[in-house]
């Protein structure tokens, strides 16, 4: 008989109504908000945000095994779960998932909004959904805010709000929203002070640059355009620490979701190389980089067997699990197996680590699940 492996996961996704902000918002403003309208052959999906479209393939799968007489691909599109936390708690107790951080889907793009107003208002609305529908639903779900970051005041501002209703993370894009400065700026100190006091997780979601991550055509192209977005991952967190915005704000952690975990002792290393050998590396930091990199930067990965060794062999202890629910890049309906099979040479601090420790620094609140001992 195998023992069920509960798991907390740092990535996944609810998909708002489609009449959250005609619910929410005034008409005129609801239809600049985010929508996406799917091709009748579910291959395409256009993305209306603020009077602007983009077209992208949807995600699909390989792995088109048959689980209860269904393909992967069709258990995960129809999985109900994603927009009905009630029906969500069932997938989370037969997966084995104990609590989750819970991203938006249209809220990812709502980065793409060009005005302040509307960028405000989009996130008060999404937040507030996210409070009556998800947060309250259940301390499992960890639903993640939404910021207006086109002017950092307002940003301040909502997470000071969103705190105050009980939200534990709030979600930064990989790359600032276009004609911002750069994470590495001063501009946004007043907002890393604020999510520090506040206890607030900066979560960032791989894949939400302003720019197509399709750069590479012809040959290798979908390769290419994936793995594309694990670099995003690394530019914010290298940012972060080089700055010296994680050492001014030793209580700010950034959750990094989707983008792998083993690629941090790797950069981490190429940090501390440059302060060794380079006279002109400004500024200066009281310890190396790879130290706050290891301290203060926690990763997601689903199906890396690397991301088990960056902690195994390479010291690296903030690495989350994520079952990127319910896409079809993640584990579900397959979590058991996946999990078993990732950890099945793993010693058993280090599959608790994974599995549930790191979860839990970030986000105490939601316990253990049945069975699990804290450690
Ligand atoms: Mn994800």
């Amino acid at each position: 008989m195998t023992v069920k492996i509960w798991a907390n996961s740092g990535d996944s996704h609810f998909l708002e109504p489609e009449d959250l902000w005609a619910s929410y918002l005034p008409a005129a403003v609801a239809e600049r908000m985010p929508r996406s309208v799917k091709d009748p052959d579910g291959v395409w999906e256009t993305i209306y945000v603020d009077g602007a479209s983009f077209r992208r393939k949807m995600p699909s799968t390989a792995r088109n095994r048959w689980v209860n007489g269904k393909t992967i691909l069709e258990m995960a599109q129809q999985a109900e779960g994603i927009r009905d936390a009630r029906l969500r708690m069932i997938d989370l107790d037969n997966q084995g998932v104990w609590a989750e951080v819970c991203y938006p889907s249209l809220g990812l793009w709502q980065t793409l909004i060009k005005n302040r107003e509307l960028a405000v208002a989009g996130a008060r609305a999404l937040n507030d959904w996210a409070y009556s529908e998800i947060l309250s639903h259940s301390p499992r779900l960890v639903a993640v805010a939404e910021l207006p970051l086109l002017d950092v005041p307002d940003a301040v501002q909502e997470l000071e709000r969103v705190a105050a209703m009980g939200f534990k993370a709030v979600f930064l894009p990989i790359e600032p929203p276009e004609g911002m400065d750069g994470y590495n700026r001063e501009t946004w100190e007043p907002l890393w002070s604020a999510a520090e006091e506040a206890g607030m997780v900066a979560a960032f979601h791989i894949g939400t640059e302003n720019h197509d991550l399709a750069v590479v055509r012809g040959p290798g192209a979908r390769v290419a355009s994936f793995c594309e977005t694990s670099f995003g991952a690394m530019r914010v967190a290298i940012q972060m620490v080089a700055s010296g915005a994680l050492e001014r704000h030793p209580g700010l952690r950034m959750l990094i979701s989707e983008g792998g975990a083993s690629w941090v002792p790797f950069i981490a290393d190429r940090m501390n190389e440059v302060y060794n050998t380079e006279a002109f590396v400004s500024p200066q930091l009281a310890r190396m980089p790879k130290e706050y990199m290891y301290e203060q930067v926690y990763t997601t990965f689903q199906h890396d067997p690397s991301a088990i060794q960056a902690m195994a062999a390479m010291g690296y202890t903030n690495i989350l699990w994520g079952s990127d629910y319910p896409h079809v890049e993640g584990t579900y309906p397959v979590t058991q197996q996946i999990l078993s099979e990732l950890f099945a040479d793993a010693s058993e601090e280090v599959r608790y680590r994974i599995t549930q420790g790191a979860f839990l620094e970030l986000f105490p609140h939601v316990g253990s699940p049945p069975g699990v001992a804290a450690a």
